[in-house]
């Protein structure tokens, strides 16, 4: 099975699209997002719209459940908390509820989909330090464990029977093609594939994971999009002009 792996999608439909087009001929077949399906950007209903048309599965984010009263706005800084309550007023009620109904968690074999970390998936924690890594996979049932949150794409192998991360990628060019077994019993991953519509670590271009059961092998995609064109809808929509600048660097 070859998955695509999204999240933090953040309403930029043209960072989804790109992304789509570029899966489109490599045989995808089950398409995983790990919540902020909308938030900051400008085009909410749309993304939606389009992760439903391909089957995704879907968790849950902070943005998302905010949307629809389930996460507390005290947590968001004012870009972010004026865009969530713009997104609010562009949904239709069934578009809320598709947000309203979505679960914290997901199991698709052999990976557990969660936005923040597994141990308080509720509290949408940034999944940034060793112990939280530890906590989660811990807490984690299956081979791998798929995080986003951060906006910043890594993997990491934890060594069950020496009890110790073996490996930690977050450089780019480690981010390719990266083996892995299929032994449960021995290890356990977690990989974030970084974000579809905001990334944050420096590139800006759309970052998603490509993850393939069949030949054991994950890679981090990057795919240039129309930053401008996104830049624009946000302008256009009278958001905060921080989330249109924040696009051209990743940051
Ligand atoms: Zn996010």
């Amino acid at each position: 099975m070859r998955c695509a792996v999204l999240s933090d999608i953040h309403s930029n439909l043209e960072a989804l699209t790109a992304v789509l087009d570029a899966l489109a001929p490599e045989r995808i077949d089950r398409y995983l997002c790990l919540g902020d399906i909308v938030g900051y950007g400008a085009e909410p209903g749309a993304c939606l719209a389009r992760l439903e048309a391909c089957g995704a599965v879907i968790v849950g984010g902070n943005h998302d459940l905010a949307c629809v009263g389930k996460f507390d706005l005290g947590w968001f800084n004012e870009a972010a908390r004026s865009a969530v309550l713009w997104t609010r007023d562009q949904l239709s009620c069934t578009e809320l509820d598709a947000l309203r109904r979505l679960p914290l968690t997901a199991t698709v074999e052999p990976c557990t989909l969660v936005h923040g970390t597994l141990r308080h998936p509720e509290r949408f924690e940034y999944l940034v330090e060793a112990g939280q890594a530890l906590d989660t996979l811990a807490a984690c049932r299956t081979l791998m464990c798929l995080v986003g949150h951060t906006h910043l794409p890594f993997f990491l192998e934890y060594d069950r029977r020496r009890r110790r991360i073996t490996r930690l990628l977050t450089r780019a060019g480690d981010l390719t093609e990266i083996p892995f077994t299929d032994d449960a019993d021995a290890m356990r991953y977690l990989v974030n594939p970084g974000s579809v519509g905001q990334p944050r670590d420096g590139d800006p271009r759309a970052s998603c994971a490509v993850l393939d059961t069949d030949r054991h092998e994950v890679s981090i995609r990057r795919i240039p999009y129309d930053v401008a064109a996104a830049q624009r809808t946000i302008r256009q929509a009278g958001l905060p002009e921080f989330l249109a600048d924040r696009l051209a660097v990743g940051r």
